[in-house]
């Protein structure tokens, strides 16, 4: 007998048992999670015929959060306030309104991005999106010498996010370079099961130490759920005099990253997997304050190199157009457009909840929720000995919410069709990978359990077949 009462783990009482125990304030009625109606009716409007149905078991946050309930009403204060103020609805507080005045709910939402990263509020700029940030951050970060003198490569994973990848090779084009020569790639030993070692990654960048200009790595990698040690490679890359950026997009609002404590030089991310802000919303990027500073003291300001646009301006001289590019201080001064304040009012509204706990809060429950789910594909392993294997890391500290099920050759397509016969939305990585995460902010430990009882029948079904 555990704390909870119940023997056996694989059952529904167990999970309900620990669902009631859970200390973390209930956040899922924050959220709309479709049913099953919703799922399978070829319209949106629901008939006013169709019964009641249940909520559909959604392990799919690490690739498109959930709406939150109050981002629809806070799109429409956006709006009301740009209904009825137009234009001076940029510059005049609204003493009813949850929203800033549009010319500062950039600045607002970077506010409340800050604690989720562990970043000081001056090191974050929410703006564009991810891939056109990581260009922009390597148009600052990525300044090679020539070929074979000095600085020159970028070391990636081989099996980088194609748009990671297709980023990089770009850049490198860019700067008339050959990516096949400016390119490392970081290869896994087991193809099988492609987790990439620290000490790998650091015996990798002590090879090319002295040809490296840039390390760009994901903060959690997308296909297994790997974790980095980003604190330890981060510094291991500053003593060899290398800048380092991290893709943080499955790590953002999943696990408690420290980017300033750890001395991070960039980060960019997403806000449409963990964090919730609708697809393709807008993204967040990190600037290690060293990189942000602006010596205005001589004739001609002194700042890191950026591509530069007018609302990375001094706000108070940005409207005077004077040709003359001075940014504000920290990564604000790298923004380049007036942002989306309707993509904006998601991003804020979003950003709230996380306000309302913390990182580590929901780190804690994210720990219990895969340790469960993991316990019960350990047990479901088994009885079902040879159907699948879980790639992602087994020691918690490297892996996040995700956990990433390869099958047995040939069981997907079935696999899939039951879940989805049965209102359970994960996804897919074709041959035979499944990946799962369980959302600490909107999933329970009943989730958790459907869905491992769901996939045990789809495993039967298709291993049967
Ligand atoms: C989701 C994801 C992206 C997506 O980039 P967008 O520019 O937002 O389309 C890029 N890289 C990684 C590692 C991702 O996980």
């Amino acid at each position: 007998m555990d704390h909870t009462g119940s023997a056996e783990p694989f059952s529904i009482e167990h999970a309900s048992a620990l669902d009631a125990t859970d200390v973390l304030p209930d956040y899922r009625s924050d959220f709309h999670i479709p049913t099953l109606a919703d799922l399978k009716r070829p319209t949106l409007a629901r008939p006013p015929t169709e019964g009641l149905s249940r909520p559909c078991t959604y392990l799919c946050g690490n690739s498109l959060g959930l709406q939150p309930v109050r981002t629809g009403d806070l799109v429409n204060v956006f709006l009301t306030q740009w209904r009825t103020k137009a234009v001076t609805g940029h510059f005049v507080d609204h003493t009813d309104s949850p929203l800033p005045p549009f010319l500062d709910i950039d600045d607002h939402a970077a506010k409340l991005m800050a604690p989720v990263v562990g970043a000081l509020e001056a090191e974050v700029a929410v703006m564009g999106t991810l891939t056109g940030n990581l260009h922009f951050l390597m148009s600052s970060f990525y300044r090679p010498s020539k070929k074979g003198e000095g600085r020159w490569k970028i070391l990636l994973e081989g099996k980088a996010f194609p748009s990671d990848h297709y980023a990089v090779e770009s850049q490198i084009i860019h700067h008339g370079l050959d990516p096949d020569e400016a390119m490392v790639l970081l290869e896994p030993s087991n193809p099988h099961r492609p987790i990439l070692p620290t000490e790998q990654i650091l015996k990798t960048i002590d090879e090319h130490a002295s040809e490296l200009a840039l390390i760009l790595l994901p903060g959690i990698q997308f296909y297994t759920g790997q974790y980095f040690d980003i604190q330890r490679i981060t510094a291991h890359a500053h003593a060899r005099g290398i800048l380092i950026g991290w893709d943080l997009a499955h790590a953002v609002g999943n696990v408690d990253v420290k980017l300033h404590d750890w001395d991070v030089d960039f980060a960019a991310w997403c806000s449409y997997k963990y964090l919730n802000s609708g697809p393709g919303a807008m993204a967040g990027i990190f600037i290690n304050e060293k990189y942000g500073k602006v010596d205005t003291e001589g004739s001609t300001p002194k700042f890191w190199p950026r591509l530069s646009g007018w609302w990375g301006d001094d706000k108070s001289t940005r409207f005077q157009m004077t040709n003359k590019f001075v940014p504000r201080p920290g990564a604000k001064g790298y923004q380049l457009s007036n942002p989306s304040a309707l993509d904006l009012a998601a991003v804020v509204s979003s950003l709230q909840i996380f306000n309302e706990t913390s990182m580590t809060n929901l780190r804690q429950k994210s720990l219990r929720l895969t340790a469960y789910l993991e316990q019960l594909l350990d047990s479901m392993a088994l009885r079902r000995p040879g159907l699948f294997d879980i790639i992602t890391p087994r020691s918690p500290t490297e892996r996040g919410a995700q956990l990433s099920i390869r099958l047995a050759p040939g069981l997907l397509d079935n696999v899939l069709e039951h879940l989805e016969d049965e209102g359970v939305i994960i996804d897919e990585r074709k041959p035979d990978v499944i990946r799962v995460a369980p959302a600490p902010l909107y999933n329970t430990f009943t989730d958790v359990f459907r869905f491992c009882q769901v996939l045990e029948s789809a495993l039967d079904k298709a291993s049967k077949t």
